[in-house]
């Protein structure tokens, strides 16, 4: 029996992941459940898996130890930098991390490694495209390689011209062609700010310098990243865009258990891979350069992005603005050593700040 604690219960992730414990009743169980704000689906959720602790996170002060005891792993499915508090605590708690929170490497990825070092903790990621690497890796995230190549479905606006971005409405922004995701990393596919944020995602789970990690367009969204070998051989992981699969793997990896159909290759037809359209999807290059730049740098681009983000969902700002925030947001404020996670939450609320008076006015 797996005892699963799960933070983010109500997101896509999260409801995702309790259909794959639902799929297998005798081998996982629910130790707690926490969710963001959304109390009227915890109740619903609490009914149907009983945890020990059902915890929303609107509703008052988190007692971050008491979530994980009890549970053998740490399922952190939580949006945001948010999420980063939760991973933190899990690891000081011993506990093995099943990461889906992307901003938890993002912006934390030098603290979140070492801490997991020291405590002897594993990360086991959850994304689509650091699961097929971890896949074709053999599980072995000390194997060498030459290069990790990220696949992207390039969002809905892959082949917009620059005069269209300008025009694409929320509406628009939230049909992703191939994957079902919660609004936010939705919005940033369609930025290809999401592809940014998983190099930065490799870099650390992996251990890779950024010269080493690609990410090339991939239409389809059958091949879900590729590993290059010294030798010249590439492995990729192939197959459905579903993220029960690595969901689930991530629970009961190394062994595999049904969870999906296999391809039928006779009937997929021709898969496209095509460079990254950087110029026209500034947030790409933006991320990466946050990245190269280290320290509070991914943290501010993160702040200023879940602020443009939801300004764009609101109406406020342009597609083609969310960019332009972002960049201005890391300009203004000074790039500082990340040493703790209090001066990362202070860098995060400095950059929010100042995307809220480059949207709003002072
Ligand atoms: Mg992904």
């Amino acid at each position: 029996m797996i005892n699963i604690a799960l933070i983010g219960c109500t997101g896509s992730i999260g409801r995702q992941t309790l259909e794959v414990v639902q799929s297998y009743p005798d081998l996982f169980r629910v130790t707690a459940l926490v969710c963001g704000s959304d109390a009227e689906s915890l109740t619903a959720l609490k009914k149907q898996f009983s945890p020990r602790i059902a915890l929303c996170a609107s509703e008052g002060e988190i007692a971050y130890e008491e979530i994980f005891a009890g549970c053998d792993v740490a399922f952190i499915a939580a949006g945001g930098f948010a999420g980063l508090r939760y991973t933190m605590s899990a690891i000081e708690a011993g506990k093995r991390v099943l990461l889906a929170n992307k901003e938890s490497l993002v912006c934390g990825g030098e603290i979140v490694m070492q801490a997991a070092k020291r405590r002897g903790v594993e990360i086991v990621p959850v994304d689509s495209e650091h699961s097929a690497i971890f896949q074709a890796l053999g599980f072995d995230r000390h194997a060498k390689f030459e290069k990790l190549i990220l696949t992207a479905s390039g969002g809905p606006f892959l082949n917009f011209s620059a005069k269209e971005l300008a025009r694409v409405t929320p509406a628009m922004t939230l049909v992703h062609p191939v994957w079902k995701m919660g609004e936010k990393v939705t919005v940033d596919s369609a930025t290809l700010l999401n592809k940014g944020y998983e190099v930065i995602e490799a870099k650390w789970l992996f251990g890779a310098d950024f010269d080493k990690i690609e990410a090339v367009v991939h239409p389809e969204g059958i091949v879900h990243s590729v590993v290059t070998f010294a030798d010249g051989a590439s492995l990729a992981q192939l197959g459905f865009p579903d993220m029960r699969l690595p969901i689930q793997l991530a629970l009961t990896y190394p062994e595999r258990l049904p969870c999906m159909p296999a391809l039928d290759f006779s009937k997929i037809g021709a898969l496209h891979f095509l460079p990254l359209p950087r110029e026209k999807f500034p947030c790409f290059g933006l991320a990466l350069k946050a990245g190269r730049a280290g320290g509070t740098a991914p943290t501010v681009l993160n702040g200023a992005a879940e602020i443009a983000v939801r300004a764009f969902l609101k109406g406020h700002i342009t597609f083609p603005q969310i960019a332009e925030t972002i960049e201005e947001v890391l300009c203004k404020i000074p790039q500082r050593a990340a040493e703790s996670i209090p001066a990362l939450e202070e860098a995060d609320g400095m950059a929010r700040r100042a995307a809220q008076a480059l949207i709003y006015g002072k």
